[in-house]
C-alpha cells in the first residue's frame, strides 16, 4: 500500500492509536494505520502485569481527580466515551470486564492479549490498514494544514494525521518519544517530560535487605527538607534498589519535583489503623505477655519476616535481649520505626522505567472536544503524548481510549466534510 493515499493516517498503533483509527475507520474513513514495532499494542500487552487495567469504575470527577490539574483537560473526552462505553466496547469485541478491589476494571479472561487483540481485530472489521516496521520521520505540513506522513523514505499523504506515539517509558514497546519531536517540528509546545510513576532509589543500605516485601495497608508520607508534603495508604514494596508499589509510584512524581528542591524521605507508618497511644499499648503488651522471649521474637510478631532482622538493628537494641528488660527508652525506638521508617531518596529511577510519561503537548494548543491540534488544521493529538498522566488504577489507559476513540471519531468527521 505504500505510497497510497487515505482520508486519515494513525502513527502509533498502541492503545489509542488502535481504538483512533477503529474509530475513524467504522465511520467511513479509509485509514491507514502505521506502526513502528513489528505488532500492535506491544505495550498494552504488558500492562497490569499482563493482566491490563482497562479503567476504573470510580465516578467522573473522582476519576478525572487522579490527574491532578491537567485531569480538566479530558472533560471534553470522557463525555463522549467513558468506562461504560469502553466496558460495552470489549464486550462488543467478545472480552467482558469485571470490576476488581479498589475499582479496577481487567478483562475477564485475566489476559492483556486479549484486550489489544480485541483492538487489532476492530481495525480489521472496519478495513484499516495496518503497516507494522514503519517508523514515522516527518510531518508533512501545506501552510497550516496536514497533508501526510513520511515514513522509511517513503510519503503517505492523507488530510488528517493522528498522532498516537505514547510517551517516553519502556522503549522496547516502541515508545521512544518520537511524537513529542512530531509535533514540535510543527509548533508545538512540549512541556518537558518527566517520569510520573516510576520507582525511587533510596540511599540506605538496609533497604535492599528487605528486597521482595510487599506492604499492605501502610501510609507512606514524603517529605522535603523534614516537612510532609503528601501522602498515601495502601500497598508497596522494597527492591533491590529502593521502593515501588501503588502508593511509591503515586508519591513519585511529587519526589521528582521535590528532588529539585532539596531533602527528599520517604516515611512509612507501619501500623497505619492504630493510634500513638494503640501502637504503644500493643507494643507493652506484646513485650509483658513474652517476657522471657528475645526481643527479635517479639520483632517477629509485628512486621514481616524479611524486614525483622532491619528493624532489630535500627532499634540498636541486642536481638536476644529479653522483653522484660527492654526499657521505656529502647520501646519507644521500636515505636519511632514502626511509626516513621524513615528513608532517604536519592533519585527516580530512570524515566525509561517509568510507567507513564509526565509532560507532553500543551493541551491548550490542542482542543479538548475534538483532540484536533490548534496550530495545524487535520492533526489530532492522542494519549499519553499529551501532557496528562494519572495515578495507578487504570486511569491513564481510560484517557488514551477516550482520548483516541475521540480523535478518530473526529478526523472521519473532519474528512468527510471536507469532500
Ligand atoms: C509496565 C507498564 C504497565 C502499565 N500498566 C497499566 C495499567 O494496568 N493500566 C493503565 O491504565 N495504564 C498502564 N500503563 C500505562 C499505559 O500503558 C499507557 O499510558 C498507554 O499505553 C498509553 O497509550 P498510547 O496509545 O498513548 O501509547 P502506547 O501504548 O505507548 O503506544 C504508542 C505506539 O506508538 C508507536 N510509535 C512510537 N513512535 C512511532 C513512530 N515514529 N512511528 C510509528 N509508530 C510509533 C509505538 O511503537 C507504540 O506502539 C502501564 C505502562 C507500563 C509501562
Amino acid at each position: 500500500m505504500a505510497g497510497m493515499d487515505s482520508q486519515v493516517i494513525v502513527v502509533g498503533g498502541g492503545a489509542s492509536g488502535m481504538m483512533a483509527a477503529g474509530r475513524a475507520a467504522e465511520r467511513g474513513a479509509s485509514v491507514l494505520l502505521l506502526e513502528k514495532m513489528p505488532r500492535l499494542g506491544s505495550k498494552l500487552r504488558i500492562t497490569g502485569k499482563g493482566r491490563c487495567n482497562l479503567t476504573n469504575d470510580a465516578d467522573l470527577d473522582a476519576f478525572i481527580g487522579h490527574f491532578g490539574p491537567n485531569g480538566r483537560f479530558l472533560y471534553g473526552a470522557f463525555s463522549r466515551f467513558f468506562v461504560a462505553d469502553l466496558r460495552e466496547f470489549f464486550d462488543r469485541m467478545g472480552v467482558p470486564t469485571v470490576a476488581e478491589r479498589g475499582g479496577r476494571i481487567f478483562p475477564a479472561s485475566g489476559e492483556a492479549h486479549d484486550a489489544a487483540d480485541a483492538l487489532a481485530r476492530y481495525c480489521q472489521k472496519g478495513g484499516v490498514r495496518v503497516r507494522t516496521r514503519t517508523a514515522v520521520s516527518r510531518l508533512l505540513a501545506e501552510g497550516e494544514r496536514m497533508a501526510g506522513v513520511e515514513a522509511a523514505g517513503e510519503t503517505f499523504r492523507a488530510p488528517a494525521v493522528i498522532l498516537a506515539t505514547g510517551g517516553a517509558s519502556y522503549p522496547r514497546t516502541g515508545s521512544t518519544g518520537d511524537g513529542y519531536r512530531l509535533a514540535a517540528s510543527v509548533g508545538h509546545t512540549i512541556v518537558p517530560v518527566r517520569a510520573a510513576l516510576i520507582p525511587l532509589v533510596t540511599a540506605e543500605a538496609w533497604v535492599p535487605q528487605m528486597m521482595g516485601v510487599s506492604l499492605r495497608n501502610v501510609r507512606a508520607t514524603l517529605y522535603l527538607d523534614g516537612s510532609a508534603v503528601a501522602s498515601e495508604f495502601g500497598e508497596m514494596l522494597f527492591t533491590h534498589f529502593g521502593l515501588s508499589g501503588p502508593i511509591v509510584l503515586t508519591l513519585s512524581k511529587r519526589a521528582g519535583e521535590a528532588l529539585e528542591q532539596g531533602r527528599v524521605e520517604i516515611g512509612v507508618d507501619l501500623k497505619p489503623a492504630l493510634s500513638d497511644e494503640q501502637l504503644d499499648a500493643r507494643l507493652r503488651r506484646d513485650l509483658d505477655q513474652h517476657g522471657k522471649r528475645a526481643f527479635r521474637s517479639v520483632v517477629k510478631g509485628l512486621v514481616p519476616a524479611k524486614m525483622v532482622d532491619v528493624l532489630v538493628a535500627l532499634s540498636e537494641v541486642p536481638a536476644d535481649k529479653a522483653a522484660h528488660q527492654i526499657s521505656a527508652a529502647e520501646r519507644k525506638r521500636l515505636f519511632g520505626l514502626l511509626r516513621d521508617l524513615r528513608m532517604t531518596v536519592r533519585a527516580q529511577r530512570p524515566l525509561r522505567e517509568a510507567i507513564v510519561t509526565a509532560g507532553g503537548v500543551a493541551l491548550d494548543e490542542v482542543n479538548p472536544r475534538t483532540l484536533e491540534s490548534r496550530l495545524v488544521w487535520g492533526l489530532y493529538i492522542c494519549g499519553e503524548l499529551l501532557d496528562v498522566d494519572a495515578d495507578t488504577g487504570g486511569y491513564n489507559l481510560q484517557a488514551a481510549f477516550s482520548t483516541g476513540w475521540v480523535a478518530g471519531d473526529a478526523a472521519a468527521a473532519s474528512v468527510r466534510t471536507d469532500g
